[in-house]
């Protein structure tokens, strides 16, 4: 049997909370990681209903996409809906993770999914990240730095969209005089000397920084690694806000619309004026999206599907763009599958199911 925390590490390995939006609340919200997962189950939202689905199921882990506690609790005395599900997981022993903005902004996350669903070719991040990229130099005697390089790869280094272990060297010489106390590799107390050594750069996600600091001062043989680390501006192309692709061909956006209906099971869409036009390039944002039009408008897509558009919101499309509303629990909706794709992908063996309640606080005449 997995523990739970052996099911969220390997999570977090590929969906790391640290890509989570400031004001979200995603990872372990109730329970204990160190103990047995018996059965998992995966839903939109957590709520009462869910929990109960998950003692008559026999689960004792529920993984869901939006978090039940997302502001903060101050108390616990089930005067609302919040309150009355974390009481109830926690009487029956069942442990809530919730998996939120960083499966949002994982390219692999949310927004590929709803691109999968509508065949998109070519699905980039519509706005990747710019602030989640860092870059280390590092000095090494010629001789130590591939066991130094390789292992700064296998600690998750040097990655830059679908190349792998990539990184720059070139030859220099270094200068350092042992004080007192120094036990130097090369060279004698008090005496200076002069190295041949070769500078090394690469780039890694900024969440693995302890960890790819830790591997290079073990594998390094200087008793004083000399290194530094920098933060840069480049965009990271894995990780990011929405998706954008396009359309193996042209449609009409009639029977776009019609497509995106069927694709996605949708009850209705809300849209703005048909621009008569064909549909090429569509970009997507599952849940609120309505604050980043601007964003599918610059890339130049014909179509914004994503949810919560308020009155005024659609007047901003502004005869250039189709905004398609399609509901937030609709445009999720999928989430639960991608989780448990997830989670097989490592764990075939494990017991998950798929949530039947239907949350959707919206219901439509
Ligand atoms: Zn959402």
């Amino acid at each position: 049997m997995k523990t739970i925390k052996e099911i969220i590490d390997y999570l977090e390995s590929l969906v790391p909370t640290a890509y989570q939006e400031s004001y979200d609340n995603s990872g372990l919200l109730v329970g204990d990681k160190h103990q047995s997962v018996s059965k998992i189950l995966v839903s939109l939202d957590c709520t009462e209903e869910v929990v109960q689905e998950a003692i008559d199921k026999h689960c004792n882990l529920i993984i869901s996409h939006h978090p039940i506690i997302f502001k903060g609790l101050k108390k616990l005395t089930g005067t609302n809906y919040v309150e009355r599900t974390v009481v109830k997981a926690i009487k029956n022993d069942i442990a809530l993770y919730a998996i939120h903005t960083n499966l949002d902004n994982v390219l692999h996350g949310v927004n590929t999914k709803i691109a999968q669903k509508l065949e998109l070719l070519d699905v980039q991040i519509l706005i990747p990240q710019s602030t989640s990229l860092k870059k280390i130099t590092f000095f090494t005697p010629p001789q130590n730095l591939d066991a130094v390089l390789n292992a700064m790869y296998q600690a998750g280094a040097g990655q830059i969209g679908n190349y792998k272990n990539c990184s720059f060297s070139t030859e220099g010489l270094g200068a350092f005089l042992p004080a007192e106390g120094a036990i130097p590799f090369i060279g004698s107390i008090a005496k200076q000397e002069t190295a041949l050594e070769k500078r090394t750069e690469l780039i890694f996600p900024k969440h693995l920084e302890n960890k790819i600091l830790t591997t290079l001062k073990t594998h390094h043989p200087y008793e004083e690694v000399a290194y530094y680390i920098q933060t840069i501006d480049n965009k990271n192309q894995e990780v990011g806000i929405g998706a954008i692709g396009n359309l193996p061909n042209g449609m009409e956006e009639k029977e776009f619309l019609k497509y995106l209906k069927e694709k996605m099971n949708l009850p209705l869409i809300k849209h703005t004026k048909l621009l008569g036009k064909k549909v090429f390039k569509v970009a997507v944002c599952g849940g609120s999206g309505s604050v980043f039009l601007q964003n599918a408008m610059l890339q130049q897509a014909d179509v914004y599907i994503s949810a919560d558009f308020k009155y005024h919101e659609y007047f901003d499309a502004d005869n250039k763009i189709l905004i398609a509303d399609i509901g937030h629990y609709e445009s999720e909706f999928y989430t639960k599958e991608l989780i448990i794709d997830l989670i097989w992908k490592k764990f075939a063996n494990i017991a998950v199911v798929l949530s039947e309640t239907i949350t959707n606080p919206i219901s439509y005449l």
